[in-house]
């Protein structure tokens, strides 16, 4: 049984007008402990798989498929029954510039405590909290502090600090280190990796193929809301077999090699209005007539990649 089993997931966002299918037939898998890491351009769906797999999508909804947790199909329990025995408990999310939004008029403990409540937590709040500022390396000093007196890295610490509060066993972490500079970046790569190494397993959502390369087993790349290529992250970087995968690979800077970076040319298409057949055909430098059919999930050694290359 694997630890997590996501297969066939669909999302959408339904405006007056249209819907946009942020998220189309997404399937990958995790076995205990290990991670994953979420890549692709902005808008390709990285953040909705994220937040569907916590059941929180704001004005989206989950279409269609299955997400197992240990075995269980937690698409299939009741809202109550979720955020009773899951949200945040077992599955926790550190959201998209989620320090930006710490109140400005509450101490840390104040925003910690609130959260406690939030989830019914019955227990010891001071223990909890205590344990959770610690697992981020922070002083318990920071707890008597407001927002405005910490920096930008503490104030990501307290974010990742408040995910882990119930210590879940698998924390969603979107962008945790997208505005950072670099030394901060540095610490937060560093806090993820020790909190992989007690047994969490990470969903690291994030542009930065460096980044997720240092963290996660797996990778899965996404296109216009399609997981297009799933694998061990060894396999993807030393043999990308999608067209989109190799594209932004090469897209990446290199300081060993006297190579220039490529782009891929073009944009992704319109998710209100979505082709059929391939969604990379129009940037993909190996098109072909057939391409204008819906690629199959066609498996590799580790995972699948979505393309007809390699049918
Ligand atoms: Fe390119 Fe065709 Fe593969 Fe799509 S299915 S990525 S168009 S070769």
């Amino acid at each position: 049984m694997s630890f997590i089993k996501v297969e066939n997931l669909s999302a959408k966002y339904d405006t007056s007008k249209r819907s946009v299918h942020a998220l189309d037939d997404v399937s990958f898998f995790l076995e205990s402990g290990e991670s994953v890491g979420i890549a692709g351009e902005s808008a390709c769906g990285k953040t909705t798989l994220g937040l569907s797999m916590i059941r929180m999508i704001p004005g989206g909804k989950i279409e269609s498929g299955s997400i197992l947790f240990e075995g269980k199909p937690i698409l299939d329990l009741s809202e109550s029954e979720f955020d009773k025995n899951y949200r945040w408990k077992k599955i926790a999310m550190i959201f998209q510039g989620a320090m930006n939004s710490l109140d400005p008029v509450f101490t840390i403990k104040d925003q910690f405590v609130e959260i406690l409540k939030q989830h019914h937590y019955k227990g010891d709040f001071d223990k909890l909290i205590l344990d959770a500022v610690a697992s981020v390396s922070l002083d318990e000093s920071v707890l008597k502090k407001y927002p405005h007196e910490l920096s930008g890295g503490m104030k990501q610490r307290i974010v990742i600090a408040m995910a882990l509060l119930l210590k879940p066993k698998f924390v969603i972490a979107d962008e945790p280190t997208t505005a950072l500079d670099v030394l901060v970046q540095a610490q937060i790569i560093n806090l993820l990796k020790k909190l992989k190494k007690s047994g969490m397993s990470i969903m690291l959502i994030s542009h930065d193929l460096a980044i997720i390369s240092e963290i996660a087993e797996k990778i899965g790349i996404m296109y216009a809301g399609q997981l297009v290529e799933f694998g061990k992250s060894s396999d993807i970087f030393k043999n990308p077999k999608h067209p989109y995968t190799q594209g932004i690979l090469e897209s990446i800077p290199t300081l060993r090699e006297n190579k220039k970076p490529k782009f891929i040319k073009g944009i992704p298409p319109n998710l209100a209005e979505p082709q059929s057949g391939c969604r990379f055909i129009e940037r993909c430098p190996h098109a072909m007539e057939k391409c204008k059919k819906e690629p199959p999930k066609l498996k590799t050694d580790s995972g699948y990649v979505m393309c007809w290359l390699y049918e």
